[in-house]
């Protein structure tokens, strides 16, 4: 049994860390608060009485992961095709930053590399893994997916999903994968290796968009999601080595509450 005051703290921090892994990639920041994240990374999981269904309870500050109605993954199923502007890709390599942050494995990126939609410009703070993905098409989901993580100036969210299927290699994450950090919450610099996450990109780039939510707790929602619709490939032996450390990272998906669902030309 845990006391009061002490689980008051203990949510706290963990709220803290939640955002700040979803919100940053600052060394500072990651620095700052690595020494607590391998403890408060086992206070929401994804089974049992701290999994999915008990997110909202587990913090005040999590209440979006319960009671929010545009909440992320969902089930992509008869988008309305639209006229969407093209997204714009502008991806330089980045030195490669990896940390298992206790719910995933997870670039931090280098300040430069962005995606323009519609004119609004957000910059790529980090990117990471779930296995299987967390979006499903027409009630299937792919092996694994990506979430490449951008921020508005204004302090936008934007997360482009890439599907994973099994499939060939992908050398794009060779580096990634040869650099697991077996300890959780310590970011490890790699010395003189880049990562390029434009090679995580598919060249068809037609994309679903919806406005969603982050899909770990706290669950804060408008966040613009960009599942594109054409997927990768990682072999088998690529998802296997992932599937190792994280079983499964999946949030179910969530109820669509009639929000509109749009698919590029
Ligand atoms: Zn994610």
């Amino acid at each position: 049994m845990i006391t009061r005051p002490y689980r008051i703290l203990r949510l706290a921090s963990v709220f803290t860390l939640a955002a700040a892994c979803a919100f940053s990639s600052g060394a500072a920041l990651a620095q700052e608060h690595q020494e607590h994240h391998a403890d408060a990374s086992h206070s929401w999981t994804y089974s049992g009485e701290h999994g999915p269904s008990h997110w909202a309870d587990l913090s005040p500050e999590f209440t979006a992961c319960g009671m929010g109605k545009n909440q992320t993954p969902i089930d992509i199923v008869n988008p309305k095709i639209a006229n969407l502007p093209a997204i714009q890709f502008s991806y330089q390599p980045s030195p490669l930053k990896v940390i298992n942050n206790g719910h995933s494995i997870q670039v931090n990126y280098a300040p430069g590399s962005s995606i323009t939609v519609a004119g609004k410009r957000y910059e790529l703070v980090q990117f990471h893994f779930h296995h299987p993905s967390e979006e499903a098409i027409k009630g299937r989901r792919d092996s694994m997916d990506v979430h490449l993580v951008h921020k508005s100036n204004d302090g936008k969210l934007a997360v482009v999903a890439v599907q994973i299927k099994e499939g060939a290699a992908n050398s794009a994450i060779t580096a990634i994968w040869s650099n697991l950090p077996h300890e959780k919450g310590k970011e490890v610099a790699v010395e003189n290796v880049k990562v390029n996450a434009s090679d995580l990109i598919p060249a068809n780039r037609r994309y679903t968009t919806f406005m969603g939510s982050l899909t770990t707790p706290p669950c804060s929602e408008g966040v613009a999601w960009y599942v594109l619709n054409t997927p990768v490939s990682f072999s088998r032996t690529q998802i296997e080595k992932f599937a190792a450390i994280y079983p499964d990272n999946a949030r179910p998906v969530q109820p669509l509450n009639g929000r509109l669902l749009q698919q590029s030309k």
